[in-house]
């Protein structure tokens, strides 16, 4: 590999294949990286190869090619394991993403432990994928939501948590860092105090992995999920962490091949973790994928990612802040790299289509966060989201492009 030690940006950015393209005859400059990131040339290479050389299907087989395709899968695990700073790769459930490890923890954990007039606690800034889920679990074993609610800045309102605590508090799922905001949340302190009273918590990590470590036993949270996708690897291929203790506890979300231990028409016993909740063929390929963006995570090193991230955002803030006509929603002191906006002058889509003509890719609509849209009074916000291979040229540009739509919008 390339020496990524240097850190020099044009290098890092010749990894990545999508960022070398014009859009509406204009460079590309990629601001979408909290909906997806893009993905370097060897995770790209790693699923290619495997499918070339390795392609079989794992677990099953006693042919070399399967045994290559199971240790690649099971090195993968490894991987996330050192990752995430997991005790054991038991505790490494390999998911679709962050959506469907949310519903199998809320699917399962509420099957488990949960009966009626118990209750679930959440935030207002989640995202519907932590929502819903526990609305169906709810309505399926009669359990009560609770809502943490959060204020003008975006911060989770924490004197009221106690409040919101009771007896009946099953479990607590909690964004780690907004996909719509930004905010890093104080997730050590709600775990701190969710613990002293025996309450479970899941972190839904999707856009914490990519941009800070991770380590789930300083943590000490119960669940903790994220998908891959978003931190440089495939779609379709995600992880759900969870403490050995919970798992075993809870039963399988979905039947099939793998899954169990024995089979009769009489009674069916299952496999051990982690294979108890990874029915079916996984995707192997993609998680061979994600095993590649965690070595090239790696490689960059979070201490890089973070301080460069932390460099375009305030830059970025700044500049914003300075264009007459845009108002930031969502201004917590503890920031992850979104910015997010509106304006009086022109709908969130309109700026959205305006700076795509000129090659910007941003996010617009609600972020899959109704209930903080309606906190903000918004349908829609405009949403600028960075990646450590973004540029401080790239901000300047889009800062001269929103000054231009505020100019004809005024
Ligand atoms: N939670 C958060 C905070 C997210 O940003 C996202 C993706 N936008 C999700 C959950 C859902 O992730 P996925 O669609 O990859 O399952």
């Amino acid at each position: 590999m390339i020496g990524i030690a240097v850190h020099d940006i044009a290098k890092i950015r010749s990894l990545f294949p999508a960022l070398h393209q014009k859009v509406n005859g204009k460079p590309l400059i990629y601001f979408d990286n909290a909906a997806t990131s893009q993905k370097p040339q060897e995770v790209i290479d790693a699923i290619s190869e495997f499918y070339q050389t390795s392609n079989s299907n794992v677990h099953r087989g006693i042919h070399a090619l399967s045994d290559r395709a199971t240790r690649a899968y099971e090195g993968a695990r490894e991987s996330v394991r050192q990752l995430l700073n997991a005790e054991k790769t038991e505790e490494i459930i390999f998911t679709r993403g962050t959506t469907s490890g949310i519903n199998l923890v809320a699917s399962s954990f509420c099957q488990a432990f949960l009966s009626a007039g118990d209750e679930i606690l959440l935030t207002q800034m989640e995202h519907h994928s932590n929502i819903v889920p526990w609305q169906i679990a709810a309505s399926r074993t009669g359990a009560k939501i609770k809502v943490l609610p959060v204020s003008e800045s975006g911060e989770l309102i924490m004197e009221k948590l106690d409040d919101l605590l009771s007896d009946r508090t099953k479990i607590i799922s909690v964004v780690h860092t907004s996909n719509s905001l930004g905010t890093v949340n104080p997730v050590k302190e709600i775990i701190k105090k969710a613990h002293k009273r025996g309450i479970p918590v899941l972190l839904d990590g999707a856009q914490a992995v990519p941009h800070r470590k991770t380590d789930v036993r300083d943590l000490d949270c119960d669940f903790f999920v994220f998908s891959a996708h978003k931190a440089f690897g495939p779609t379709g291929t995600g992880v759900l962490y969870g403490k050995e203790k919970w798992l075993n506890q809870m039963p399988p979300y979905e039947g099939g091949g793998d899954m169990i231990d024995r089979v009769t028409f009489e009674k069916t016993t299952w496999n051990v973790l982690p294979w108890k909740f990874e029915a079916g063929t996984p995707g192997i390929a993609g998680v061979v994928g994600m095993g590649a963006a965690i070595e090239f995570i790696n490689r960059i090193g979070y201490d890089f990612i973070q301080s460069r991230e932390k460099e375009l955002l305030d830059t970025a803030t700044d500049k914003i802040s300075k264009v007459e006509g845009i108002r930031i929603v969502g201004t917590s002191k503890e920031k992850a790299g979104v910015l997010a906006f509106v304006s009086d002058r022109a709908h969130a889509s309109d700026i959205g289509t305006l700076l795509d003509v000129q090659g910007i890719a941003i996010r617009t609509g609600h972020h899959c966060t109704q209930p903080l849209m309606d906190l903000f009074g918004v349908t829609a916000t405009a949403r600028a989201s960075f990646s450590f291979y973004n540029t401080l040229e790239e901000i300047d540009n889009f800062i001269d492009a929103l000054k231009g739509i505020m100019k004809l919008t005024s």
